[in-house]
């Protein structure tokens, strides 16, 4: 029996992976996304986005519907609970994607693999890593486990502001712990969380300057323990849960024998083509060299590898060509 081959496969179907599919299933490429879990990646998680044009206010679960939707209707196929394992070029010159249970045959592949919760490597931190137990990764996903509850949060980016916010509508106190003094979220949100902390009779407390060393607790988290990095004292502070939101990590280690990686495990390309350094595979998204990490740019990425696939179709001498500036603008 001869396999289908599709014209691509994406990896990932978060904002990237949605927003290649719509523009590749649009030009009628044979489009399959290979989802590890469900679509939508990280964004599944943030109860509020202000930032996307056209939606003054969305949640990402109905964000992410929408799009899934738009590019179902434009024959995209998309596989779920399909985890790929790695690529392999054959001596056809197609890909083959491999993944736990199968393989799939293609013309080119667009990595959109997103990143994962990174780890704050504090002890305690494992041992008490459920809803249940106290230590979170998502806000949205468990605030409302901590009714009434004291928590601590700790980041100081987009994520950590978002979520604390959240929190507070829920939690009885929470003690946000960012390790410097200045935030590295924009600034419209620290206006709203610091004018939150400053209103009368606040549940949210902001500690600069501060860091979790420890989660401690019986069979679920009871304390953290704070220390001021900049006096060195350290001060247990009392709480039911510790949410953690200190970054992302790039999901790429399924691709580390496939294209070539940073140290970071961000997948190196050429910023302007978006090319790996494996001939047919492109990537978008927050797994990249020179990503800014957002949702909107996540989907602007994802069209624009759809883009450049098409160029790539259209001229077989596109993939090699040296320099950027050789090659034709792939828009109109
Ligand atoms: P991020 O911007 O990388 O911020 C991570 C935060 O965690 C930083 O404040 C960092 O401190 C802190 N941190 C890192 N390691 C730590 C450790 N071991 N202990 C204590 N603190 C630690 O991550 P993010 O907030 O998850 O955002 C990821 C990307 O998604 C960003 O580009 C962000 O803009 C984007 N995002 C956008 C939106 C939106 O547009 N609505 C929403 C959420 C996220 P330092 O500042 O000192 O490094």
């Amino acid at each position: 029996m001869t396999q289908d081959v599709y014209d691509v496969i994406i990896i990932g179907g978060g904002p990237a992976g949605l927003g290649a599919a719509l523009y590749a299933s649009r030009d009628r490429y044979k489009t399959l996304i290979l989802e590890k879990y469900f679509p939508g990646g990280q964004i599944m998680t943030t109860d509020r986005i202000e930032n996307y044009p056209g939606f003054e206010s969305i949640d990402g679960a109905s964000l992410i519907m929408k799009m899934q939707n738009q590019v179902e209707t434009f024959g995209t196929e998309i596989k779920t609970s399909a985890e790929v394992t790695g690529l392999k070029k054959l001596d056809s010159g197609l890909i083959q994607v491999v993944c736990d249970e199968d393989a799939y045959v293609t013309r080119a592949v667009i990595l959109s693999p997103g990143s994962s919760y990174r780890k704050l490597g504090a002890p305690g931190e494992e041992e008490f890593r459920s809803a249940g137990a106290g230590v979170s990764y998502c806000g949205t996903c468990d605030a409302p486990f901590f009714r009434d509850k004291e928590v601590v949060s700790i980041g100081g980016g987009n994520t950590a502001v978002e979520e604390t916010l959240h929190l507070a509508k829920y939690a009885s106190k929470v003690t946000m712990l960012h390790r410097r003094e200045e935030f590295r979220a924009a600034r419209v949100l620290v206006e709203e969380l610091e004018a939150k902390a400053q209103a009368p009779d606040s549940n949210l407390v902001i500690r600069y300057n501060s860091v979790c060393t420890a989660i401690e607790g019986d069979g679920k988290c009871q304390s953290a323990k704070v220390k001021n990095v900049k006096t060195g004292t350290v001060e247990d502070v009392p709480c039911d849960g510790v949410f953690i939101f200190v970054g992302t990590v790039p999901n790429t280690d399924f691709l580390k024998d496939s294209v070539e990686l940073t140290e970071a495990g961000f997948i190196k390309c050429d910023t302007a083509r978006l090319r790996t350094s494996m001939p047919g595979v492109f990537v978008a998204g927050d797994c990249r060299t020179g990503a800014d990490m957002q949702l909107i740019t996540a989907v602007a990425d994802g069209v624009s590898a759809a883009m450049a696939l098409k160029e790539y179709y259209r001229d077989p001498n596109w993939w090699t060509a040296k320099e950027v500036e050789d090659m034709q603008p792939s828009g109109f």
